[in-house]
């Protein structure tokens, strides 16, 4: 079984003497970096919390997946409390198992994490888009609900 991580980080970079700001956004499969280069779209992400599907996870800056040389997006399926990634595009192709719990629950904390780095006023980059901090609390809110309906699946069978 992989391991999946979310982080997003705010983060100080100094150049010479100015020192800026950034967001440190990554997703990791067993501690390495996944998908380098492109940019995340949180919605698909969150997304690939409810169903089986293909999700534009990684994407251009702009939000077109295509714009970026992605034209297939991650083939995620579920089966038997595993969520199974299929990555075809960014190259290499790659395939990943993780615990269904696991994966929920690293995407809510990492989104959970961000939360409190956000500023209280106005609109801010992350991924492709600009979160006001309501929409950003829609994506911590679905995830939580994610992880609360696997919860109880696994406490209670499933189906
Ligand atoms: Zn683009």
């Amino acid at each position: 079984m992989n391991t999946f991580a979310l982080v997003i980080q705010r983060e100080k970079v100094k150049k010479g003497n100015r020192t800026s700001v950034q967001w440190r956004e990554e997703i990791q499969v067993d501690g390495q970096r996944c998908g380098q280069n492109y940019c995340l779209d949180y919605y698909e992400l969150v997304r690939s919390l409810s169903a089986d599907g293909d999700y534009f996870i990684f994407t251009c800056g702009c939000g077109e997946a295509g714009c970026a040389g992605i034209s297939e997006g991650i083939r995620i399926r579920y089966a038997a409390g595993v969520v199974e990634w299929h990555v075809v595009e960014p190259a290499p192709e790659q395939r990943f198992r993780f615990a269904e719990q696991q994966y929920a629950q690293a995407i809510h904390a990492g989104l959970s994490a961000a939360t409190k780095a956000l500023p209280s006023k106005g609109t801010f980059p992350l991924g492709y888009t600009f979160f006001s901090r309501t929409q950003f609390k829609q994506c911590v809110e679905t995830a939580q609900i994610a992880c609360e309906r696997i919860e109880f699946a696994g406490a209670f069978g499933r189906d």
